[in-house]
């Protein structure tokens, strides 16, 4: 070893180094620089601690790359692995960049570590704090998605919820009169839903309520906005829709479910939809009403019915039918 150019060099400069005597066995050769008794206590006699990881994970951490370095070495003919961090003091809470290299010298194998330069450390700072700040921001946003995901919509079925279906309705009526000249709302029931649930158990149930919801949802237009209003209950709120169109897209989705095949065996599956179009300055309140009574017609009808009530007719009572 004595005899090897390179650790003569080293010797010679102001490097801590560790030869390896044996895996995760290391004799401090040569010179002990300043910086490293100040960092790693020395031991009870008083030579500097010969087994810095016991102070350091950082310096454990690239140990552990180090010894796996040396056992692939000289097969890999790689010659250098290197590290570089700040290795806190916790004497002085001062930061020590390090770099330390892990080179094979012929059959020797060999760490050095060194300071290395302010500049350079101020660099692996800031790169460190932008790293840092990356992640805290990735952690709030992805928090923050989910949270609002969570908030807008309903579990199960994925549609909106009720909270975010009365928060479109009234911010659809705001714009109402400014851009949007008719709106369709559209109330569906699932009919004897208690019977699916009674005979073939609430799981059937909810994959039959997913299965109506996805059925609403490839139904639909881009900007229609279809919500699970509660239980089976469901809600389409329908910017720049007519009547004429209101009543085609109603039909539409009643039967959509009723031609669906559900695996409910011999529970058929159909739905009731009560729909009727917003009269300018009502309240969101009456509008709901209004097709919460055409649904109600629809019941009423013998189900598997669509029914629309005329916003024009002040007393409600007209009714129209299709099945
Ligand atoms: P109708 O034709 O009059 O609507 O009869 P129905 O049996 O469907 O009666 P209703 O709409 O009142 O019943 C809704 C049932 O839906 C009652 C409730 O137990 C069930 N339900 C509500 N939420 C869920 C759910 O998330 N999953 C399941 N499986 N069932 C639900
Ligand atoms: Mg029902």
């Amino acid at each position: 070893m004595s005899n090897s150019l390179g650790l003569k060099f080293l010797r010679s400069l102001d490097f801590a180094i560790l030869r390896r005597i044996r895996p995760m066995s290391y004799d401090l050769y040569g010179l002990v620089p300043a910086f490293y008794p100040k960092l790693f206590p020395s031991n009870v006699d008083g030579t500097p601690c010969r087994m810095p990881w016991d102070h350091s994970s950082m310096l454990e951490y690239f140990l552990l790359d180090a010894e796996e370095f040396f056992e692939k070495a000289p097969r890999s003919g790689e010659k250098v692995s290197s590290g570089i961090w700040l290795e806190p003091n916790p004497k002085t809470n001062e930061e020590l960049p390090l770099v330390a290299k892990a080179v094979q010298l012929e059959e020797d194998q060999i760490i050095t570590i060194q300071v290395i330069q302010e500049e350079y450390a101020e660099r692996v700072r800031i790169l460190r704090k932008a790293r840092l700040e990356l992640m805290e921001r990735r952690k709030i946003s992805n928090a923050l998605n989910s949270f609002k995901k969570k908030a807008l919509f309903d579990a199960m079925t994925k549609l909106y919820n009720r909270g975010s279906f009365m928060e479109i309705l009234q911010e659809q009526v705001e714009k109402f009169g400014a851009y949007t000249p008719t709106m369709a709302l559209f109330i569906i029931d699932v009919d004897n839903f208690k019977k699916v649930n009674d005979t073939l158990g609430h799981l059937v149930g909810d994959s039959v309520l997913t299965q109506v919801a996805e059925l609403l949802k490839t139904s639909l237009r881009k900007n229609d906005y279809p919500a699970r209003y509660g239980g089976d209950e469901f809600t389409v709120v329908a910017p720049d829709t007519n009547t004429e169109q209101s009543h085609k897209l109603a039909e539409k989705l009643r039967h959509r479910v009723q031609n669906h095949k559900f695996n409910t065996g011999d529970i058929s599956v159909t739905i009731s939809v009560g729909y009727t179009i917003y009269r300018l300055g009502e309240t969101i309140q009456n509008f709901i009403r209004r097709a919460d009574k055409a649904l109600y017609d629809a019941k009423q009808l013998g189900r598997n019915v669509v029914c629309f009530r005329d916003p024009w007719l002040i007393d409600d009572e007209e009714v129209n039918v299709s099945a």
